[in-house]
């Protein structure tokens, strides 16, 4: 009779072992713990000095060679959720309570900044060319693109399609002929899109005083017009803006808006801006051609509400919305996460055909002097958007440094408490200074498990504390 032989572990999980048994993994748990479980966290060697600013005392040190791991972690911060889903996640909820504070008041910004006019706005681009589409009425899928005649385009190739496009559907935003699509002018648009937005935000006062009839100066003694913004990347590569946008005060949110300000007026300067706005380019045909870039005419503009029983939007859905928005990166366009480097590389790389299309256009238009400036290349990946994913106005409501900041300052207090220290004197001025190394990133043998558990242990307490607030604001609310 042979002994009953042990069922063998995955490999996975004899790793996570193995791991676990190792010296140094008690505090190594608890930082990748503290860094939420991120994917790529990041290993420093270094150490920390605080003195007391007047008598040079030293009053607090801290050195990585103390610590059983010979290294400190922190998290990669990565906005991104298809490069690390735990960042991306704190990066999500920062961006929630940036938007929302803008619009219902916390985190120093007032509640009285409820009741200032806000707009959401979403702003488009035009066509360039024809593309599959999924089409809806009433719940029903219609066909892409009835034509009866069944014209035929230079190419050869049908104009119309008569198909009914599933919303999973890869052909959904890829062009009915590719050959027709004008790519050039589809790259040059992204490229320029942070320039119209730029154009739009100094058309709205211009409008503005127009209207009624007061000079600029007049206008920033009385009022100031603050957003925030984020991208998107709709399937057809090209980018939608989404936007809060509201009237203040001349100093921002501490101070009440002008009688004059309505959303009806905001709503109104920033449909005649859209239209106006535009940015001449040379013509990627060249002869001293220009080449004329505009928003594209679907515009959608509504009031944001407290509640959602008015007519508009409310205001949670609004910051929930552009916080989904601010951890994407142009991957729903078919694209890559990171930059493309070579043009040998473009062949291989495992994007939609139309995507693919950009990012050569891209790299063939960097070439020519007239684009030098837009580092075409550089923002392939990107589809020619070099822009931010999300940005703001100065005083539109908290920053994320202090967001981050308040939550660091929580972190240390945990950890003082949890050690039994006291805590720091805040009357005494002090000077931190610190040395560190990078020493590398990403996970190691055996960690992954661990770190995907710390992942998963974050987002059922984020769950749970969701859950608490949502019926918190119901109780409120009845
Ligand atoms: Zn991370
Ligand atoms: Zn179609
Ligand atoms: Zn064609």
């Amino acid at each position: 009779m042979s002994a009953p032989q042990m069922p063998e572990l995955p490999a996975e999980v004899a790793a996570a072992v193995e791991r676990a048994a190792m010296p140094d993994f008690d505090r190594w748990h608890e930082m990748i713990k503290s860094a939420g479980g991120c994917e790529q966290p990041v290993r420093l060697r270094g150490e920390r000095l605080t003195v007391d600013g007047e008598t040079g005392e030293l009053i607090e040190s801290y050195s990585t060679a103390d610590e059983p791991t010979g290294f400190l972690i922190t998290g990669c911060g990565n906005r991104r959720a298809s490069r690390c889903a735990a960042c991306a996640e704190v990066y999500r909820d920062d961006t929630y309570h940036l938007i929302i504070s803008g619009l219902t008041g916390g985190k120093g910004v007032p509640d009285e900044v409820s009741g200032h006019p806000r707009v959401f706005l979403t702003l488009t681009a035009p066509s360039f060319g024809a593309v599959h589409a999924r089409r809806e009425k009433a719940g029903k899928v219609l066909a892409c693109r009835p034509r009866k005649d069944r014209p035929t385009c230079q190419h050869g190739r049908q104009e119309g399609c008569g198909r009914r496009h599933q919303a999973d559907d890869p052909q959904a935003g890829q062009p009915i002929c590719a050959d027709c699509y004008d790519y050039p002018a589809a790259v040059l648009w992204n490229a320029h899109a942070p320039e119209l937005w730029r154009r739009l935000t100094l058309a709205v006062p211009r409008l503005i005083t127009a209207e009624l009839g007061i000079t600029h100066k007049a206008l920033r003694e009385q009022a100031r017009l603050s957003y925030a913004r984020v991208i998107e990347y709709q399937r057809r590569g090209l980018i939608h803006f989404h936007a809060v946008i509201r009237l203040d005060g001349p100093d921002g949110p501490d101070q009440p808006p002008p009688a004059w300000a309505s959303a009806e007026l905001l709503a109104r300067t920033l449909r005649t801006a859209a239209a106006q706005v535009a940015v001449d380019v040379p013509h990627p045909g060249g002869e001293g051609r220009t080449l004329t870039l505009g928003w594209g005419r679907q515009l959608d503009i509504q009031p944001i509400q407290v509640a959602a029983e008015l007519e508009g939007i409310a205001d949670k859905h609004v910051a929930r919305y552009i916080a989904k928005y601010a951890t994407k990166g142009a991957e729903d366009s078919g694209t890559v996460d990171r930059p493309i480097r070579y043009a040998t590389q473009i062949r291989a790389l495992k994007v939609s055909e139309h995507a693919r299309r950009m990012i050569w256009t891209c790299f063939a238009l960097a070439d020519l002097p007239a684009y030098h400036d837009l580092r075409l290349r550089g923002w392939a990946h990107m589809l020619g958007y070099g822009g931010h994913f999300s940005s703001k106005s100065r005083r539109y409501s908290v920053t994320l440094t202090r967001l981050r900041q308040a939550r660091a300052d929580h972190a240390a207090h945990a950890a003082r408490q949890a050690e039994g220290l006291p805590e720091p004197d805040e009357s005494r001025a002090t000077i931190t200074t610190g040395r560190w190394t990078y020493l590398g990133s990403g996970l190691m043998h055996g960690e992954h498990f661990w770190a995907e558990q710390a992942r998963d242990r974050v987002q059922q307490a984020r769950a749970i504390r969701n859950q608490i607030t949502e019926s918190e604001n119901q109780e409120k609310a009845s």
